[in-house]
């Protein structure tokens, strides 16, 4: 396997610059380096800048609408658990619109990894405010500045019941890749929100920005199983920001559980419960038509 592997035959059209460039070698990197190979990935996408990937890897993938990569990647996970599941969104799109399956999502703990590509403005639609943005913040729906405190994505997916809580950084693609990689490997959902600068409509979080405050959590000796101290660390945003894993439990899946559950009541296994409840859905179909 090579990198290589991973392109599809269309070339990216994000705007020179953009953080989007190391999130995309990020995810392909950690697939290489994770001996994954394309045809056992499937990546689903929501819509904005960070959807338009779909067209630049070469896995499985799934353009879902909007705030709705989520469902379709738990369900897709569901069906074959053999698949490494990776939902991919911009914050707008994760946050606001996708914002109720994202803390269902993080309670039912189907293994799947989830980045957000947080660039704190809608990118696409060319430059309205996010659920991101930062109080202040000018943009072309928001010509006064935001009122509102913005979203925390970090706290909130651990106050949700995240198992796996991370933030990387576009302009940190070693870092980031092996967050990436982390999340894949850890059983359960695990979430890694990216900080991405958008250089086109977004001034205010630039990479110098970025640059000036981001510090890596691990190289601070973060515990990552201390639940506290992870939340303690997610508040803090301002001159520095933290970056690395937050938070990390050994839980258990919710297929897991499931099968768990099924051994328990009727030494069924989950498959077999699936199958069980498809054939009585399908057989009371056919029988009332
Ligand atoms: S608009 Fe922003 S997020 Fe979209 S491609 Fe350009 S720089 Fe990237």
């Amino acid at each position: 396997m090579a990198i290589e592997d991973y392109n599809s035959k269309q070339k990216p059209t994000w705007c020179p610059g953009c953080g989007n460039y190391a999130i995309w070698m990020s995810i392909k990197a950690a697939l290489d380096e994770l001996g994954i190979p394309p045809h056992k990935v499937l990546i689903v996408y929501g819509i904005g800048c960070s959807g338009n990937m779909f067209n630049n890897i070469n896995v499985y993938g799934w353009h879902a609408l909007h705030g709705r990569a989520l469902p379709v990647a738990i369900g897709a996970k569901l069906a074959n658990k053999d698949l490494t599941v990776i939902a991919v969104a911009g914050d707008g799109d994760g946050l606001g619109e996708g914002m109720g399956h994202f803390i269902h999502a993080l309670r039912g703990n189907v293994d799947i990894t989830y980045l957000i590509h947080e660039n704190k403005v809608f990118g696409l639609t060319a430059g309205q405010s996010a659920p991101t943005s930062m109080k202040g913040f000018v943009s072309k729906s928001t010509p006064e500045g935001v009122i509102e405190d913005p979203t925390n994505a970090v706290s909130l997916a651990l106050t949700a019941g995240g198992e796996f809580v991370a933030r990387g950084y576009a302009g940190k693609p070693e870092q980031l890749k092996n967050l990436i990689k982390q999340g894949i490997q850890h059983k359960g959902f695990s979430f890694v929100d990216i900080l991405q600068p958008c250089i086109a409509f977004n001034k205010v979080n630039t990479y110098q920005y970025y640059n000036d405050r981001v510090y890596d959590l691990q190289a601070e000796n973060h515990q990552a199983e201390d639940f506290d101290k992870a939340f303690i660390k997610a508040e803090e945003w301002g001159a520095k920001i933290p970056t690395g894993l937050f938070y990390q439990a050994e839980g258990g899946t919710r297929e897991d559980n499931l099968i768990k559950e099924s051994d328990e009541k009727d030494n069924l296994t989950f498959e077999h419960k699936v199958e069980k409840r498809n054939l009585e859905r399908i057989i009371k179909n056919y029988s009332t038509n």
